[in-house]
């Protein structure tokens, strides 16, 4: 995944959805992100800049949530979520674990005016 492709991406969806709704300056991109999407919030911050000169989009702020990661144990079979630092079941302690979720990326929501 690199950053220039995926700021690219955002900022499509965040014009589309803009113009859908008339507005004239985006204040605020809000992205959700997983623990293990490998991307940089202050690359994207960095391409913004620069790719949305122009645009409704530009001076647009990046703001980013963090999603927990969903596992599902293989050994208790349940599911549970977990942080990047402690990677466990919690019910069972087993490291024996599927991930479900931890590497989404999207476009949580835009301020506009
Ligand atoms: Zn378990």
């Amino acid at each position: 995944m690199h950053e220039l492709t995926i700021t690219q991406n955002i900022l499509d969806i965040a014009l589309n959805a803009a113009s859908q709704q008339n507005a004239r300056f985006i204040h605020t991109i809000r992205l959700r992100m997983g623990p293990f999407s490998g991307v940089v919030p202050e690359c994207v911050q960095m391409y913004l800049d620069v790719l949305a000169k122009g645009t409704v989009a530009e001076g647009a702020k990046i703001e980013v949530t963090t999603v927990p990661l969903r596992v599902l144990c293989r050994d208790c079979g349940k599911e549970s979520e977990i942080t990047r630092t402690h990677i466990q079941c919690p019910y069972c302690g087993s490291l024996h674990l599927k991930r479900l979720s931890g590497r989404e990326f999207m476009v949580e929501s835009l301020e506009v005016d």
